[in-house]
């Protein structure tokens, strides 16, 4: 892989819109842009840290088979992401990739079948560039659990990207993919969507088939994607989405073109904002920034109503009974017998396994199984993950009784932007609160999405969520389609080339 696959001309910001356009055209071949990301990553990914597995000859053998199945009229309708790169979290099972869920556990595992979401992303074209870092087994919000390290925000190195999907958000951020996938249980795609200042989504529950993702909570796991634009995400999700028989909990209705309500006009659109995601806690910048795009949308001809959503304070409490007790169980499987690591010297098949999962886990993934573990434990059940059930009730009843006086919610991502290496992993809970407008969404499994919207004082940059009604999705991506079209904030980029300079130099 030569250096000199960074100097093709290729834009490594193009959005996958116009990256489709330009293989359409034939300007450009899938192998040539794998070849290129690919020269990209060997020199930006010993920073960043977003890549897990690179396995060039892999990628380049999909992307001649793309070019094949392009040179044969295989082009149509049937792949209509022909030849796009895309990098996958490594939470996603892929076939003969090593599959690590960014632990130790699974340093070595290499999956024997491939996840139903990469599975259709690859009948419509799309090139695996890789698989992507994120917080151990995805529990985290910033990156820092991982096993294989963290991951830099490619704005500034000395912050984290968010996370989970952290290794996701920065690998696009940074020109290293033009897509990527992600899984959001409690925000994973929306916060690091925010932080690395991309347009992320996590669809309504049961959109995207989680078969061949690994489980962490699953009745709140969801695959999306990321990508610069909100067009770009309809693309993507056109791919992503559809009815799966191995899911039981895949969602069975026609398949829908998610691009189709792009140039929809914001006039009437009525968007409500919630007292309490505007409150204490907030920080001013990202409030000034959130402020900001609503002016926008009001200028776009929507209308802004205040609403109240009483129960979504409770979000942070239910989601961490609910999300531990659900990993609690989904991490039972991995014993030293079935998958991955297995502790090299043990007494008995009790002492093998406590060994084991004591070698192969990490301290917050051991956190979350003991708090599940003491949740679920007899006599517990009722007073907490019967309770945080009841709970995800009252949040869902809040958000239908807002519908009544709004199409869509508003709110800031997160409270804040991305923060400094070690400034919350010695405090869980500050880690957790993180999520606190995020979480609300995957409780009751409604769609939200995260867009670029400004930046605060530090120039870190602001995400707006949008949360909307169940299978609301093309309305949602049309309305971020509507406000990158009037701004350019999802167009900012890093300032990695004096340090690509510099590589590259020291790499020739
Ligand atoms: N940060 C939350 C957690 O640690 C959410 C993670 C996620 O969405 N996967 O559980």
């Amino acid at each position: 892989m030569s250096v000199a696959g960074t100097q093709s001309g290729w834009d490594s910001f193009a959005t996958v819109a116009q990256t489709k356009r330009a293989l359409e055209a034939r300007q450009v071949s899938a192998e040539e842009l794998a070849r290129h990301y690919l020269a990209r990553a060997e020199i930006l990914n010993p920073t960043l840290n977003a890549f897990i597995t690179l396995d060039p000859e892999r990628t380049l053998a999909e992307a001649r088979a793309a070019d094949a199945r392009r040179a044969r009229g295989e082009d149509g309708e049937a792949a209509p992401l022909l030849g796009v790169p895309v990098a996958h979290k490594d939470i996603y099972l892929i076939e003969g990739w090593r599959t690590t869920c960014g632990s130790r556990m699974l340093a070595n595992f290499v999956a024997p079948y491939t996840a139903s979401v990469v599975e259709s992303m690859t009948r419509a074209g799309m090139v695996t560039l890789g698989k992507l870092n994120m917080d151990e087994f995805a529990m985290g919000s910033s990156n820092e659990t991982s096993y294989f390290g963290p991951v830099r925000n490619p704005f500034d190195l000395n912050r984290v990207p968010g996370g989970s999907s952290g290794g996701s958000a920065a690998a696009v951020a940074a020109g290293l993919a033009p897509a990527t996938t992600g899984t959001d249980t409690g925000g994973s795609i929306r916060q690091p969507a925010m932080f690395c200042n991309l347009t992320g989504l996590k669809p309504t529950y049961g959109i995207c088939s989680r078969y061949g993702i690994i489980a962490f909570a699953s009745s709140l796991d969801q695959a999306g994607p990321f990508a610069r634009t909100a067009e770009d995400c309809a693309l993507l999700l056109n791919a992503m989405a559809g009815h799966d028989p191995r899911d039981a909990t895949s969602l069975e209705r026609p398949r829908e073109d998610y691009t189709r309500r792009l140039e929809e006009p914001l006039a009437g659109l009525r968007i409500g904002l919630p007292r309490e995601f505007f409150g204490e806690g907030v920080d001013s910048g990202v409030l000034a920034a959130v402020e900001g795009a609503l002016e926008v949308y009001r200028a776009l001809g929507a209308t802004t109503v205040e609403i109240s959503l009483p129960n979504v304070k409770y979000s942070v409490p239910a989601y961490y009974v609910v999300a531990p007790a659900e990993a609690s169980s989904n991490l039972s499987r991995f014993d030293g017998v079935r998958y991955g690591h297995r502790a090299a010297e043990y007494d008995d098949l009790l002492d093998m396994y406590k060994r084991t999962r004591a070698e192969g886990f990490g301290a917050e993934v051991k956190r979350r199984i003991l708090i599940g573990t003491y949740v679920l434990s007899h006599g517990y059940y009722d007073a907490y993950y019967l309770q945080a059930g009841k709970l995800r009730r009252l949040i869902a009843e809040d958000f239908k009784r807002a519908y009544a006086e709004c199409d869509v919610v508003m709110g800031p991502t997160a409270p804040e932007t991305a923060f400094a290496f070690g400034a919350k992993s010695d405090d869980p809970v500050k880690m957790y609160l993180n999520d606190i407008f995020t979480i609300c969404a995957n409780l009751t499994g409604q769609p939200a999405l995260s867009h670029p919207c400004g930046v605060d004082a530090q120039g870190q940059a602001v995400g707006l969520q949008i949360i909307g009604n169940y299978l609301d999705e093309a309305r949602m991506l049309a309305i971020a389609h509507r406000f990158q079209q009037a701004t350019d904030w999802h167009m900012r980029r890093p300032a990695l080339e004096p340090m690509r300079a510099s590589m590259a130099g020291g790499a020739a």
